[in-house]
Parts: structure tokens; C-alpha cells; sequence
């Protein structure tokens, strides 16, 4: 497996709650993470159709501008009753028309949209949270590593914690959302401990276990 120089990557992410988990997630390992943020790195358009197409576009961007193997995480929540979406356009419901992000409207528009189709009941409101982990280089190697979390859409919101639509997503076997939990209890994973929980954390744990060989 192709190495990765002086254990440094550049997070193709401008998402602070994203990157906040990400810092989390890769403290244990020794690994200087670089923000596209902070590097001033454009933010590309995502056009791409799936999570792994999405993934591609900022690590690729991301790698090619800095030299640096780059990582991206593409991820998503896609709700049964509603043929998959959000999906890849999760981030697009929550954003107003002057650009700045609106969750508590993504959640709403989400939840009338499961009204207007009956899903009233526990069964009919399943969904997943899916995210996509792609580590590219900057002559265009890639890797992919996906996680996903199975679930179910409640309302009204409930919790604090988290960010996006962690209010609203209640995972499978657990009676409280993702915005209930801290968030050492919505990922579940840490080096040697339980099992991973948010599609985050899996998809981590599957790079963790094969790139970083912990885990
Ligand atoms: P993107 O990956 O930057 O395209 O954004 C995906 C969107 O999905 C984010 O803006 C969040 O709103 C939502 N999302 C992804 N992961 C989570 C999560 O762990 N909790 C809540 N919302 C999430």
C-alpha cells in the first residue's frame, strides 16, 4: 500500500463539524492533518452523482493543489420513504438562497416530505446516514472507504449535540438521536475499544484497520 510522506494529509473539508470529528478521530494516530480551510484551498462544486463521485472531486482538488495526499468524506442522509434522498444533496436542503446554512429548515422540509407520503409510523421512517471517505493522491490514486449507519427519522427534533440533521436521526438500537449523544457516543469507536456507531466513525474505522493498520 502506497505510503503516505511525513504522515501528512490535507482534509478536503470546509465543514468546521466535519472537521472537528475528523481532528477527533485522527489524534490517537499521530498524523498532522492540514485544513483545505486553513490553506486556502477553494471549495470545488460537488457534481458529482454519488457520495464516491463527491468524495473524488474535493480530494482530488485538494491533493492537486497542495502536492499532499488529501482526504475527503462525502457523506449524506438518505431516507427510505423518499426514494434515497436527500442523498447527495443533503447539504443543498439546508442552504438559503444567500449561501448560509439552515438545518432546522433541512429537517423541516425532510419532515413535511415524509408527511406528504403517510410515513407516520417507526417502519416507514427508515433511512441511513452514509458517508464516503476517499483518500486521493495528487497524480489521481484513490481509495475509498465507506461507512453507513441504519436508522430512523423522528419529530420533532431532540437533542443539542452534534450538527446538521443529528437531531432527527435516531439509530438503529439506540432510544436516543445522534443529537442526544456526545460525540464520543455517536462515533462508538476509539483505537482498541467498542464497536464503531455514526457512518463516520465506520467509515474511519475501515481506513483506520487497512491505511493506518489500528484498530
Ligand atoms: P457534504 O458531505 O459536505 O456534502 O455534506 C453532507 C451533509 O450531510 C452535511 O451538511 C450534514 O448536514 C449532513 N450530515 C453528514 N453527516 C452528518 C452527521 O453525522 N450528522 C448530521 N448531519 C450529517
Amino acid at each position: 500500500m502506497r505510503a503516505i510522506a511525513d504522515k501528512t494529509f490535507v482534509l478536503a473539508s470546509h465543514n468546521a463539524g466535519k472537521l472537528r470529528e475528523f481532528a477527533d478521530l485522527l489524534a490517537p494516530f499521530g498524523y498532522t492533518v492540514r485544513s483545505a480551510a486553513e490553506l486556502g484551498l477553494p471549495e470545488p462544486a460537488e457534481t458529482g452523482t454519488t457520495f464516491e463521485e463527491n468524495a473524488r472531486i474535493k480530494a482530488l482538488a485538494a491533493a492537486e493543489a497542495t502536492g499532499l495526499p488529501a482526504l475527503s468524506d462525502d457523506s449524506g442522509l438518505c431516507v427510505d420513504a423518499l426514494d434515497g434522498a436527500p442523498g447527495v444533496y443533503t447539504a443543498d436542503w439546508a442552504t438559503r438562497e444567500d449561501g448560509s446554512r439552515d438545518f432546522m429548515m433541512a429537517m423541516e422540509k425532510t419532515e413535511k416530505l415524509l408527511a406528504a407520503r403517510g410515513a407516520d409510523t417507526p417502519q416507514t421512517r427508515t433511512g441511513r446516514f452514509v458517508a464516503v471517505l476517499c483518500l486521493c493522491f495528487p497524480d489521481g490514486e484513490t481509495e475509498y472507504y465507506r461507512g453507513e449507519v441504519e436508522g430512523r427519522l423522528v419529530w420533532p427534533p431532540r437533542g443539542t449535540d452534534g450538527f446538521g440533521y443529528d437531531p432527527v436521526f435516531q439509530p438503529d438500537g439506540h432510544a436516543v438521536t445522534f443529537g442526544e449523544m456526545t460525540a464520543r457516543e455517536k462515533h462508538g469507536w476509539q483505537p482498541g475499544g467498542g464497536p464503531a456507531l455514526s457512518h463516520r466513525a465506520r467509515a474511519f474505522e475501515r481506513f483506520a484497520r487497512q491505511r493506518l493498520g489500528v484498530g
